[in-house]
């Protein structure tokens, strides 16, 4: 089954729904213009087509891992990282002074989305290093800057994230590495971190670690932790790789899927280390690369969706089972509507995506703070609703597979289980959810009210060519509208907490409901505006139960004591 990356679909999606157009009418990337934006996508689509997409069951098959201490990736991945590195897409939205394409954050998105529905766990590399490179452009001293971004930029090395630490997951601020001084500008960082992603790889001339320690006088909790650069290999007079750091990769962790990416953990024994950012202020620069990460996770979530759609689509038209109008299953009722909700689905949460990125480079483009409030206001919806997706899409992929969705030889299951992860890493969703409801909303819900505005309003110039899809749109807009209300109301964070994840996943497919609508707009009569309307009929009314478990509170939440619940 061959991939084909979603060229088209993203030129729609930019030229007709999520208004792609402010960014090339402003200075700062007046160069990215629709045509030139379709090129380049157009040469990604072919990188992930037939370079990367080959590689996806190789790293399922023949997963990366330890040989005597030294780490062997799987068959086939440095080639492919080393086409990445080539056609420049490591470093596509890095700055033109130190060798990156300088384009739009909303077009590296994109890419990085087509990536990964060619192959996650390979993309998952440079995304890494991408997130790093946006890290240390904002806060490293201009020598760190002038050493490193270069040869991250043009991936001859490449970048990790170093966050978590057995006793500290989601509570980041409980982490134990301590870095000590060495009285010469640099320092020395000790400790354990644990399920670090492409913690080492056979295919860059260094890796490069950004790890949070804390230095002696760091106070206890997030306010006192610091970020450092720490190098597999410490760069020579001439910024070449060096002796060896103090730090190793001690194991492999045996996963559920995503196996071509090596997931370390490593030990650093005093090894050397550069601060990033100011002392104390790790937790503000490590966000800069969590942000970044947190979009791109977005977007492997909807990318590996794309790959499950894909995959069972084409075995739909392929197997026969009971008699249908084409003779294949795709022609039963109920695996049409498998296929069209995941193809609705995939279309809402690219969308959704494609608006976060937008608001991100206004945001560097203007530097409006209103567009600020949206990037971060949709920054978790995308992460959360995009993995959310990807996770329903491939598990329904495996259902339209029938028994053979089970057998792994269909690679259907790798889709299933490579996503898994998604949702999971980068900040949980449930943690995604609770920053919406929380810190996201410490405006008083103004940002989300904004949005409520803006869709009302499109839904009403919808009237005049779709009066019932704008309806249903406007209708579940002014729920939402009463649940944010309820919400921001809520002195209690804990009933907030309790509804947070349906209160997303409910603003999520009213943003859903509205994208599609515009894409009806753009499309009158074509497959588009069908699409809007299977899911405006019948996905977006979801949006009603959620808000109801939104609104509940967290008493009946808590209701069972914890032996009720053993019991
Ligand atoms: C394959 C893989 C790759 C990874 N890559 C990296 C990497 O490159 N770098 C890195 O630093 N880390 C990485 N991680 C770690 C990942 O970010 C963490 O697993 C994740 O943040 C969750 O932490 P945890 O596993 O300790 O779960 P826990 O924090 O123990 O969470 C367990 C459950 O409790 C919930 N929970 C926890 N705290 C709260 C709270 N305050 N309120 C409500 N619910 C809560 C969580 O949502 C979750 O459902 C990776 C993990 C995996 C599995």
């Amino acid at each position: 089954m061959t991939f084909r990356a979603p060229v088209s679909e993203y030129e729609f999606l930019l030229n007709h729904v999520v208004g792609y157009d402010s960014i090339p009418a402003t200075d700062r990337f007046a160069e990215a213009t629709p045509d030139t934006v379709s090129a380049i996508l157009t040469e990604a689509g072919k990188l992930c087509d037939e370079v990367m997409a080959p590689l996806q069951r190789n790293g399922d098959l023949h997963p990366a891992h330890l040989e005597n201490g030294v780490l062997r990736t799987s068959p086939g991945f440095a080639d492919g990282y080393q086409a990445i590195r080539e056609g420049g897409w490591v470093g596509i939205s890095a700055a033109e002074e130190h060798g990156g394409m300088g384009l739009p954050q909303t077009v590296a998105v994109a890419v990085y989305e087509m990536m990964a529905g060619a192959c996650l766990s390979l993309q998952l590399a440079p995304l890494l290093s991408q997130g790093q490179i946006e890290a240390l452009e904002h806060h490293a001293a201009d020598a760190i800057k002038e050493l490193y971004l270069p040869k991250l930029i043009s991936g001859e090395w490449s970048g990790t994230m170093n966050l978590t630490e057995p006793q500290a997951g989601s509570d980041v601020g409980a982490l134990t590495s301590k870095a000590e001084p060495n009285g010469d500008g640099t320092y020395a960082i000790s400790g354990q971190k644990i399920f670090i992603s492409w913690g080492d790889n056979d295919f860059c001339g260094n890796v490069c670690h950004l790890v949070l320690a804390r230095l002696p006088d760091g106070v206890p909790g997030t306010k006192g932790i610091s970020l450092f650069l720490v190098p597999k290999y410490l760069p020579d007079a001439d910024g070449n790789p060096g002796k060896a750091n103090d730090l190793k990769v001690v194991s492999l962790e045996h996963k559920m899927g995503l196996h071509g990416s090596p997931t370390c953990v490593m030990q650093f024994d005093g090894a050397t280390g550069w601060l990033v950012g100011p002392e104390h202020g790790g937790m503000a620069a490590m966000f800069t690369m969590m942000n970044n990460a947190r979009v791109g996770v977005g977007g492997q979530g909807v990318g590996a969706g794309e790959g499950a759609y894909q995959h069972a689509l084409a075995y739909a038209l392929e197997r026969k089972q009971g008699k249908t109008a084409s003779g294949f299953i795709a022609d039963h009722a109920d695996v049409r509507r498998m296929l069209m909700e995941m193809k609705a689905d995939l279309f809402a949460a690219r969308a959704i995506l494609m608006a976060c990125a937008r608001a991100i480079d206004m945001q560097t483009a203007t530097g409006d703070s209103s567009w600020a409030a949206r990037a971060a206001f949709l920054t978790p919806i995308a992460k959360a609703f995009g993995t959310d997706t990807g996770m329903r899409v491939s598990e329904t992929g495996v259902q339209v597979y029938g028994g053979m969705g089970f057998i792994e030889e269909s690679g259907a299951a790798q889709y299933y289980r490579d996503v898994r992860v998604t949702a999971i890493y980068e900040g949980t969703n449930g943690i995604q959810s609770m920053d919406l409801v929380a810190r996201k909303m410490m405006d008083g819900g103004e940002m989300a009210f904004a949005l409520i505005d803006e869709i009302e309003e499109q839904a009403e110039r919808a009237r005049a060519t779709h009066p019932n899809m704008a309806e249903a749109v406007w209708q579940a807009c002014e729920s939402l509208r009463e649940a944010t209300e309820w919400l921001v109301a809520q002195q209690d964070m804990q009933d907030r907490f309790a509804g947070s994840v349906p209160y997303l996943r409910a603003f999520a497919r009213v943003l859903g409901g509205h994208y599609h609508l515009s894409a009806a707009m753009a499309d009158r009569g074509g497959a588009r505006e069908k699409l809007a309307r299977f899911y405006i009929t019948r996905m977006l009314p979801e949006h009603a139960a959620l808000l109801a478990h939104a609104q509940a509170g967290a008493e009946g939440t808590f209701a069972l004591c914890l032996d009720e619940l053993a019991g």
